[in-house]
């Protein structure tokens, strides 16, 4: 008997144990049990050949057609060519030295067949294939095994799908399951099966109905995992008193030297956040706000109204650029108070004196405001006193780094701002744990950014953007030019085509519309010291036109920046675009943004684009990708830390199967149930590196 825990080499060959771990990282039993298929496939059901990716490896469903075998040209041996067909198209397998596999692969048989494909001749081919013949005459009842659905695993290319299958098959006649952890009552009535029945019936369905209803079965347990050990997290902060923290002194005179008033959403937002801070129990609220609602000013009023007593707050920033930028704006805001409160930046590229310096002052409580990356993460950094912990950018951080945050500190609230506006439902179903306010109102002197698709193919429309550009250059203002990617050579993207911001960088250089333009280059991949020096001189007006990639994406605030360049513009997400037209528009001249694209006006990406023509509301077009690109870059919830968690539920897609989860989990959380047990029973386990798209 095996338990979930039992390891693999133990129960099958160790050659099969180290290739599952290998490839995915798959180790003990529930692992391989969580290792959920794909798809399914039905024999008879042949898939089309057509539609097939070239250079990936694939499963399929197909026929043998036919079979030709010629000897080679001027050498020994022979190549086999087998035609596959799914009726309409063919697909062609060629084996060197193999011609006895000529006596299995009759024509008229049907099977599985793997590899990766490539295009040889107008044909598609699959390299090194891998094939499973299905052989009814072995089958007891033949039409019940015609209707029994294939699953189609995620592969490797040592593991075809069909190994993994009968791996699992193995492994599941052998391993005793653990106790269900829902109870009777609560499976019937959220209407899902048991865990046993689940595991056992994704695997191994006689009927379509069996997938559905595990499929449904786990979702429910994913769904049920979030929402319980969110609740967790939520019933420990409500109990957990904390110092209630007053504003007094420091944020009077900091609002006395503001420059403008605050706007009726900033207020609303503040007093929202003043009343968490008093009361007595930790903070724990998401700030959502479009780009440019202005939050920064929010949050650094969040941590003056918390250090009154000589605490310290602290902002965490996703990249370099950012962080620095946070420091040099609150330095600027702090005015004055800045001597008094000491702030202190610390980011992982300083040097190592500057960050013990950093340290220093972090751990006596010299500096009451604390500016960084993840780097304040890290174990070496002690607060003296931490009260607030603020998180800019909520979707590049996972809930793991939130916590490890919070734990730096015995009184700590939490403030998590975020400029993806993720649409309002949903964020109170997907940060179950969080109050959530929302700024939606902008401040009155905002620019409006004037949008425009271009079409790249049409003559003259090039050149009209350089031209645009280096006029707004003669008016006295700068530029952003932004590329998908930094460099041609980069195989990231996965394809060719897209423009990369190095390239861009010296060709625009030999551009005439550029010739008086002074250009600077921005990219992930340039040292931390120079990105930083390159980022100050356009802050400061020296460069007019900055490439770059997405770094500037986030926050980055240049008042004198009135146009921005997208070069295939189509690569980004609307929500990303929106945030990278942000970066404009920010000072008292209008502003433009050209969206260039290779599109034509007839196709879904230049109609998806053109959304960003018509509308300038980040919550509409967040609801917009929705529609039109796949979840996870919206809500980001499948990111970093939380990668591993959901393998089956989109927050997006399934949020009928959250909804349902709600009220269970309420009740599960007021029940004296050990809810860490089934936390983990309901949430799968382990990233699992996967290969092929199966
Ligand atoms: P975001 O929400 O995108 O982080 P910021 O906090 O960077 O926006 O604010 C954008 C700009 O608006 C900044 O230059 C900031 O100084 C300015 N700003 C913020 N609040 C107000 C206000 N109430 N009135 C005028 N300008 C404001
Ligand atoms: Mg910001």
């Amino acid at each position: 008997m095996a338990t979930f825990d039992t390891t693999l080499d133990q129960l099958i060959g160790e050659k099969t144990a180290k290739q599952l771990a290998r490839a995915f990282g798959i180790k003990t039993v529930e692992q391989l049990l969580r290792h959920y298929p794909r798809r399914y496939l039905q024999r008879g059901q042949l898939t089309p050949i057509s539609q097939l990716p070239i250079d990936e490896n694939v499963t399929i469903l197909a026929e043998v057609e036919k079979l030709n075998t010629r000897p080679l040209k001027g050498k020994k041996g022979s190549i086999l060519e087998v035609t596959i067909t799914d009726g309409s198209a063919n697909a062609k397998l060629t084996f060197f030295n193999q011609a006895w596999r000529s006596n299995q692969l009759i024509p008229g048989s049907q099977g599985l067949f793997a590899g990766k494909t490539s295009m040889f001749s107008g044909q598609i081919q699959l390299a090194h294939p891998d094939y499973e013949l299905f052989d009814e005459s072995s089958e007891v009842d033949p039409e019940a095994w015609a209707k029994t659905p294939i699953p189609i695993y995620p592969a490797s290319s040592t593991l075809p799908s069909w190994r993994i299958q009968k791996v699992v098959e193995k492994v599941l006649a052998e391993a005793q399951f653990p106790e269900e952890p829902l109870e009777q009552g609560i499976l019937d009535e959220l209407g899902i099966l048991t865990l046993e029945q689940a595991l056992t019936l994704i695997h191994r369905p006689s009927h379509p109905r069996d997938f559905e209803q595990a499929t449904k079965t786990l979702k429910t347990h994913e769904a049920l995992g979030l929402l319980l050990e969110f609740g967790l997290v939520r019933k420990q902060l409500e109990q957990s008193k904390v110092k209630p923290r007053k504003p007094g002194e420091i944020l009077e005179k900091f609002d006395k030297n503001l420059p403008y008033q605050l706007t009726g959403a900033q207020q609303k937002v503040a007093a929202e956040i003043e009343h968490d801070l008093a009361s007595g129990i930790a903070m724990n609220r998401l700030l959502q706000g479009d780009v440019g609602s202005g939050k920064t000013v929010v949050a650094l009023r969040a941590m003056l109204a918390s250090i009154e007593d000589g605490s310290q707050a602290a902002i965490i920033a996703p990249t370099e650029v950012l962080a620095t930028q946070h420091f040099i704006a609150i330095n600027q805001m702090l005015g004055e108070l800045s001597q008094q409160l000491q702030p202190v930046l610390l980011t992982g590229q300083m040097t190592q004196t500057e960050q013990r310096k950093a340290l220093l002052k972090i751990v006596s409580g010299t500096a009451q405001i604390v500016i960084g990356t993840h780097s304040l993460i890290s174990e070496r950094v002690e607060f003296f006193d931490l009260s607030l912990a603020v998180i800019d950018e909520q979707h590049r951080f996972g809930v793991e780094q939130r916590e490890a945050l919070r734990s730096k500190g015995e009184n700590v609230h939490t403030l998590i701002m975020t400029a993806t506006p993720i649409p309002r439902t949903l964020a109170v179903t997907i940060f179950g744990d969080l109050s959530v306010s929302v700024l939606d109102e902008k401040p009155r002197d905002r620019q409006k950014i004037s949008t425009h698709v271009v079409n790249v193919d049409q003559p003259g429309h090039v050149s009209r953007v350089w031209e645009r550009v280096s006029e707004e250059v003669k008016a006295g203002s700068q530029a952003f030019v932004v590329c998908p990617r930094i460099e041609l050579s980069d195989q990231d993207s996965g394809d060719g085509a897209s423009a990369a911001a190095i390239e861009v960088f010296h060709s625009l250089g030999s551009n005439p519309y550029m010739k008086d333009v002074r250009l600077g280059l921005l990219h992930g991949k340039m040292p931390a010291d120079e990105k930083s020096a390159v980022m100050a001189e356009f802050a400061e007006g020296q460069l007019d036109v900055l490439v770059s990639t997405t770094v500037i994406e986030v926050g980055v605030d240049v008042p004198n920046a009135t146009a921005m360049v997208i070069l295939d513009a189509d690569r980004f997400g609307l929500a990303q675009l929106h945030q990278l037209r942000g970066r404009v528009g920010r000072g008292s001249k209008p502003a433009i943004c050209l969206l260039l694209t290779k599109s034509d006006a007839e196709s879904e990406s230049y109609q998806r684009l053109s959304a960003m023509e018509s509308t300038d509301d980040g919550f509409e077009l967040s609801e917009l990708d929705l529609l039109y690109r796949k979840e996870g870059d919206v809500t980001g919830f499948n990111q970093s830390g939380n990668k591993s968690r959901l393998k089956l539920l989109g927050v997006v897609k399934d949020q009928e199967v959250i909804t349902t989860a709600q009220p269970i989990a309420k009740k599960i959380l007021n029940t004296d149930a050990d809810i860490e047990a089934i936390v983990k029973l309901c949430s799968p386990i382990d990233d699992q590196k996967v290969i092929s798209r199966g």
